[in-house]
């Protein structure tokens, strides 16, 4: 009887222990899941921004500096070319799912935009270049390539942030800090461009239509040349009347980009005695918050150095 009875608080005290235990499972499994849920909501809180390429990537970089729950990603990440000749991929397609705003150039820079549109109708869309008005155009058509002028620049500055603060206003005040502070530096290039702007006849041609707005701010007589940033495409007949064009004119000085074929440029440098200058067009870099005015530094300093007689 002693027995039974010592083995029946035995067996109470046992299955008080497994209700117990299974309570506590039960509460650590709720904490989980609530926290889980938690940690999920909380990254949809976050604010989206994708941008298209390099330039606006730091420029977007800059202007939301030390913002609350905002993250920035760039769509075309590692590829090194202009976004106009983009194939957008299912990859880059996945990073729209979650975008708040996706920030482009525009001007059919970005020929994809249609696309986006139609399966991310959700996914509000800056066109940066909007309040651009005083664009380089040949045979009608604008040259898109705008952000190398450093007032194309600020006013793509300006749009993006004019929209970011409606879109976003928890950080308005730090967008329009941050923004003020760096159209400030980049205000601070300009008095290079007097230097260059007192060399006389500056003749030359440019076999890279992203440098154009580069030169026209430093009022550089340009022939430009139709490449697509591919000169490998000139037919013999147009590289004939590039350098007749260079011999008659006397032009010396040849313009490409860092990325470019050197191939066309040595042959119309080795016909004519010009010399190739290479800029950089800003459509990579080292990713820092200044790599924009570090680069524009550089090409600046080369501007101010050519020999173009
Ligand atoms: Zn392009």
């Amino acid at each position: 009887m002693e027995r039974n009875f010592n083995l029946n608080l035995k067996k109470n005290n046992f299955f008080k222990l497994c209700f117990i235990s299974i309570i506590i499972i039960f509460l650590i499994i709720l904490i989980i899941v609530g926290n889980l849920k938690k940690n999920n909501e909380e990254k949809d809180d976050k604010f989206r921004i994708l941008t298209s390429f390099y330039p606006l990537y730091i420029m977007v970089q800059n202007i939301t500096n030390d913002a609350n729950n905002v993250e920035v990603s760039n769509m075309a990440e590692k590829f090194t070319g202009c976004i106009h000749d983009y194939t957008i991929s299912t990859t880059d397609l996945k990073k729209f799912e979650k975008a708040n705003v996706f920030i482009e150039n525009g001007r059919n820079l970005e020929n994809f935009t249609e696309k986006i549109i139609s399966i991310y109708p959700k996914v509000e869309i800056i066109e940066s270049s909007e309040n651009i008005s005083n664009f380089i155009e040949e045979d009608d058509e604008i040259n898109p390539h705008v952000w190398l002028s450093i007032e194309n620049y600020i006013m793509q500055i300006r749009t993006i942030t004019e929209k970011l603060e409606k879109m976003n206003p928890e950080n308005m005040e730090v967008y329009s800090k941050n923004s003020n502070d760096y159209i400030e530096k980049l205000e601070e290039l300009k008095p290079d461009y007097e230097v260059i702007n007192n060399i006389k006849d500056k003749k030359a041609i440019c076999l890279n239509e992203s440098l154009e707005y580069l030169l026209k701010d430093a009022s550089i007589e340009v022939t430009s040349i139709e490449t697509d940033h591919e000169q490998s495409v000139l037919s013999a007949k147009v590289l004939g009347n590039i350098i007749d064009k260079m011999k008659r004119e006397n032009i010396k000085v040849i313009f490409i980009d860092k990325d470019d074929d050197t191939k066309t440029a040595k042959i119309l440098e080795n016909e004519t005695g010009a010399r190739v200058y290479v800029l950089n067009s800003e459509m990579n870099g080292n990713g820092s918050k200044d790599d924009y005015i570090n680069i524009m530094k550089e090409n600046i300093e080369i501007l101010k150095n050519i020999k173009y007689l």
